[in-house]
């Protein structure tokens, strides 16, 4: 079962990843994008790190509403309010129980999806978030490993894809050939999952 602390501890490592992290996502939002994607997340995640340290609520579903709505109102750009409807969306799915298992929190973030894609209005193949989400959503039913897995292949498999969402459809076919810069920072996402649940659950 997955407590308030594990959920706690998949923000933090999604903080420390985006701080690994920040200058590729930044990079890969330069050709496609107006650079800022890494400085983003970074503020966003940061600001949810503190927060959660400080004053840790008392269940999963608290803690990812709690980071929604931070990153919602520190992260600016088009991927402060998706990622945080994303979260939030998920921490209402999971209502207030004290643990919830990962069949639950599969459903949760496969709301949090639904509720990214009916926001913005993109579907797989767009060249966003969504396709690194909705396969990690997918795959989540098998295993963390499985769902890390599926959302790294998808952020790769935007890069000969043309953008039909955000900032990178201005660019038209100029979009292909680059790397989406959020799926890739979806894709981190979802890896740190599996250093939320410790050592052993990379090797599933
Ligand atoms: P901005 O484009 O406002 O500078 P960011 O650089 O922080 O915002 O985020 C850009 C990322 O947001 C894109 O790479 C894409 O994955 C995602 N994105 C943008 N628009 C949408 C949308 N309508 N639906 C889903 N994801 C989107
Ligand atoms: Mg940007």
């Amino acid at each position: 079962m997955l407590d308030a602390d594990f959920f706690r501890r998949w923000m933090t490592a999604a903080a420390a990843s985006v701080d690994r992290e920040a200058d590729r996502l930044t990079a890969l939002d330069s050709p496609i994008g107006d650079a800022d994607h890494g400085s983003n997340l970074q503020r966003g995640f940061r600001a949810v790190r503190d927060a959660l340290d400080k004053e840790p609520p008392a269940t999963p579903g608290a803690v990812l509403t709690q980071a929604g709505r931070l990153l919602i109102s520190t992260v600016g750009g088009a991927s402060g309010p998706l990622y945080g409807t994303l979260l939030r969306r998920a921490g209402k799915s999971l209502g207030d129980a004290a643990e919830v298992d990962e069949r639950q929190l599969a459903e949760a973030l496969r709301a949090g999806t639904d509720a990214v894609m009916q926001l913005g209005g993109a579907a797989p193949g767009d060249k966003t978030m969504i396709d690194a989400l909705v396969p990690a959503v997918d795959a989540l039913g098998d295993s963390f490993a499985a769902a890390r897995d599926a959302a790294e292949r998808g952020a790769v498999a935007t890069t000969p894809l043309q953008a039909r969402k955000g900032r990178a459809s201005y660019l038209g076919e100029r979009s292909i050939g680059h790397q989406d810069p959020g799926a890739t920072s979806s894709a981190l996402l979802i890896a740190a999952l599996l250093d939320a649940s410790g050592p052993e659950a990379g090797r599933e």
